[in-house]
């Protein structure tokens, strides 16, 4: 018996895309069932995260047109992770994919990640080869990324964005997850079971702008390493330390110059560089503290991570 595939894809304004992507979905889905690879009850989820444009109104035209496309509203924009945690929590089918809206991701890597699961692996991570069609900024900041974060001791696959399969049983593991600043691709790899990675050439966005701009970016990298990371609490102690060490022995040269080599200097350097220099790191300090403290504060208040408006 062949899976039955649910394929999630969040969009957010993707109504420039949305009918290239309903097209090359619609053929997969029909080579695939061909293939005999899926059942015929396989399904598209289009997951809307309070988009302002027509997305919603094309959605249930897709769904109007052939049952195999169907839609789950959310109440409101809850940026990415949140859309598509409601699409995979909602989805049926034996195995999810999750997918991006702006075919940036070759949905044909779908086959692959088939073939992965069928070989028994529950998690198949799609794993970009190649970022020729990202700017050198880009592709710069994104994997820098990715480096820190395997530095900070976070597991996350390099180069693997939210393109992935999971069985039914790893979603069902995930929905045990239930923090509120969330960042799949470091909860995922936790979950264990046998994995694996099919590679795809990444291309450009099909048409519309990225709904993540640098500031967005820069947001969901914090909150993926101090979501999975405490190295940055460690590093401010290790800090600390160091200072109070470097400290204490420019007190012992200070005292054994004035009591055997006569010295006196009239020292303003030596009182107002420190001065700066550990107001600076005080601050800092205080700053990366915060921010884990805001984190354990919006945790506590266990608020729901999103609100199904409608399903189709
Ligand atoms: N997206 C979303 N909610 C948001 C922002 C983005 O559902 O608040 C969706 C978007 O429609 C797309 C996916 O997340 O399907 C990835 O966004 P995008 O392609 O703009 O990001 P990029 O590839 O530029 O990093
Ligand atoms: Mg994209």
């Amino acid at each position: 018996m062949p899976p039955r595939l649910g394929i999630v894809i969040p969009c957010y304004n993707e109504e420039p895309v949305l009918p290239e992507t309903h097209r090359q979905l619609t053929i997969l889905l029909d080579e695939l069932l061909a293939e005999q690879r899926i059942t015929a009850d396989s399904r598209v989820y289009f997951v809307d995260d309070g988009s302002r444009d027509a997305t919603w109104s094309q959605i249930e035209h897709f769904s109007k047109l052939d049952p195999r496309f169907g839609g789950i509203k959310l109440s409101r924009n809850c940026g990415h992770q949140r859309a598509l945690l409601a699409g995979l929590m909602t989805a049926e089918g034996d195995v999810l994919v999750s997918l991006d809206a702006d075919l940036q991701d070759d949905p044909r890597a779908i086959k692959g990640m088939l073939d992965a699961h069928a070989d028994g692996n529950d998690i198949v991570f799609g794993v970009r080869n190649s970022r020729d069609t990202d700017t050198a900024f880009k592709r710069l900041t994104a994997q820098g990324f990715y480096r820190l974060m395997i530095t900070m001791g976070v597991e996350v696959v390099f180069d693997h964005a939210d393109y992935r399969l999971m069985s039914r049983r790893a979603i069902e593991n995930l929905r045990n997850y239930e923090e509120v600043n969330l960042f799949l691709r470091g909860i995922i790899p936790q979950i264990g079971f046998k994995t694996a990675k099919v590679h795809y050439a990444r291309s450009e966005r099909f048409a519309g702008e990225s709904k993540y701009p640098l500031r967005k970016m820069l947001a969901f990298a914090a909150d993926g390493i101090t979501s999975f990371s405490v190295v940055p609490l460690r590093f401010i102690s290790g800090l600390g330390l160091a200072t109070c060490l470097l400290s204490l022995t420019m007190a012992a040269w200070v005292i054994f110059g004035a009591l055997f080599a006569g010295q006196v200097v009239p020292g303003w350097a030596s009182t107002v560089v420190p001065m700066y220099f550990l107001g600076g790191i005080q601050l800092l300090s205080i700053g990366v503290l915060g921010e884990y403290v805001a984190k354990a504060y919006l945790e506590t208040k266990r608020r729901p991570r999103y609100f199904i408006d409608k399903v189709l």
